[in-house]
């Protein structure tokens, strides 16, 4: 059995139902997908990713090119550019497929960028597979993991500090680390940085025609082709005594469902987990695509609205003030499934205090206001999820976190450890984003519990 249809549960139960077993999962929401689910949450025809939308890593993910997606309709749609960074003098910085194009941009720093980026690059077709799995293992590409593991233990601050010069690449840098839901002082906020701007470079910044739903979906119907049911709205309530139990939950969860049987240390251990920031996340329907000042916005995917390094870093370490460092996404640009004709959509978050109630709608729209003067007179509907509305939705997401727990190194160490997939308890298995290799929509954690699971037998 297992327990919750996220990216995990479902690329769990394919390789499970694969290798012969019966699999049934169990999905408490009405809807399949977990953190990848679609919705029309503003006005009818305007489809919105309700929790992930870009997907670099699910694109990059070893397990999911093994499944037939494809066959299954999922279709990724590349945007011109994977990422730009907007600053105040009406320029932009980018993550461009191209390491020359990128470099182009960030003046002296762009052989430094080239320096650090280059050989990690050329190694991304076997480093990603040491990158998206649990930290002690034996690497696919020794020498590349070492040289990614050296600046990617460091914090994103120290770590472009040293590297770049100029505020540009700089920014560019925090932008992306930012990602991690750490402070850019703290270690190793660095790593989830390297990860998405290598992947950037190497295989884009995708998403899904239709949506990350369509993720979700190829999945289900490749697993009932192997043999596998699902069956949504079925909560768990209580640890069954199945000879299997896969748990794509978290933490806290695992500790609800099943207490009672866990030996005292293990739930200790789970009730002192922690969680991180949540998100504060705004869809909007648009009247007509945000008018970026700078021209090369309009053509990225995804856009990080923040200004410099010291502005991004002052939001990331205490998630307080008028200017959050928000991720925004701009799907129907590329995508004309997502909207009416000539009408568009837009997705964004900012990160905030764990289960912070307070309202952020307006210093969202203000940030992207600053580097879009006229987007407000744009939007023709909105929709607000709190930390507490997220959580609502999917319960993984406590207090709103989308990480599946706290990043930082003492935490990544429990993580990579007792946290590794095996419990206590015979046949009781955790493959949520809170194992490793950690969060975003790649199936990874998922694809090791299994494997895990059936070595035991
Ligand atoms: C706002 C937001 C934006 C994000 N953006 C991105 C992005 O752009 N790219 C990216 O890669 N990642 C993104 N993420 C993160 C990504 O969604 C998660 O890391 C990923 O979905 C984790 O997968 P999972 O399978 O571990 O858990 P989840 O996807 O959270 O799935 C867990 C499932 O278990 C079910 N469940 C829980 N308890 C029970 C129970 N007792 N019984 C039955 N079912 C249960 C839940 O209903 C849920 O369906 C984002 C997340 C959020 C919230």
């Amino acid at each position: 059995m297992v327990i919750g249809s996220g990216p995990n549960g479902l690329s769990a139960a394919i390789e499970l139902a694969a290798a012969g077993l019966e699999v049934t999962v169990h999905e408490a929401a009405a809807e399949i997908g977990g953190g990848a689910r679609t919705g029309e949450l503003t006005l009818p025809g305007f489809k919105h990713d309700i929790c992930s939308a870009v997907h670099p890593l699910g694109f990059a993910s070893p397990c999911f090119e093994r499944y037939p997606l494809a066959e299954h309709g999922l279709e990724w749609i590349h945007p011109e550019i994977p990422l730009a960074h907007p600053l105040d003098d009406g320029s932009a910085v980018v993550l461009d497929r191209s390491i020359d194009t990128t470099c182009a941009k960030l003046g002296p720093d762009g052989e430094a960028w080239r320096r650090l980026f280059e050989p990690l690059v050329a190694a991304w077709p076997r480093l990603r597979h040491d990158v998206l799995a649990p930290p002690l293992h034996l690497p696919r590409a020794p020498f590349a993991f070492a040289r990614f593991g050296r600046d990617a233990i460091r914090s994103a601050r120290a770590l472009a500090e040293s590297r770049f010069q100029g505020d540009r690449a700089r920014a560019l840098f925090a932008g992306i680390a930012a990602h991690s839901a750490m402070p850019l002082e703290t270690r190793p906020s660095a790593a989830i940085g390297l990860v998405l701007a290598i992947a950037g470079h190497a295989t884009g910044w995708p998403f899904p025609l239709g949506g990350a739903q369509r993720i979700s979906k190829a999945l289900a119907a490749h697993l009932q082709a192997c043999g596998g049911q699902i069956r949504t709205g079925s909560r768990i309530e209580t640890l069954p005594e199945a000879d299997l139990v896969i748990c794509d939950i978290t933490p806290r969860q695992l500790l609800a469902l099943a207490a009672d049987r866990l030996p005292k240390r293990y739930r200790l251990m789970l009730a002192k987990y922690r969680y991180g920031p949540g998100v504060f996340k705004l869809d909007w329907a648009l009247d007509a695509p945000i008018p970026w000042r700078a021209e090369v916005c309009r053509k990225a995917g995804t856009l990080h609205l923040g200004g410099t390094l010291a502005e991004i870093a002052e939001w990331e370490s205490g998630h307080e003030g008028p200017a959050p460092f928000v991720i925004l996404s701009q799907p129907s640009i590329f995508d004309f499934t997502r909207a009416p004709l000539s009408k568009h959509t837009a997705w964004a978050y900012c990160h905030v205090p764990n289960g912070s109630p307070v309202d952020r709608a307006e210093a969202i729209e203000s940030q992207v206001e600053r580097f879009a003067p006229g987007f407000r007179a744009r939007i023709l509907e909105r929709h607000v999820m709190t930390p507490g509305a997220l959580e609502i939705h999917n319960p993984n997401l406590v207090g709103g976190d989308l990480n599946g727990g706290a990043m930082d190194l003492a935490q990544f160490r429990l993580r990579s450890t007792r946290l590794r997939y095996r419990t206590p308890l015979d046949g009781v298995y955790l493959c949520s984003s809170s194992s490793p290799p950690g969060g975003g929509v790649h199936g990874m954690c998922g694809y090791h519990a299994a494997r895990a699971a059936l070595r035991q037998g």
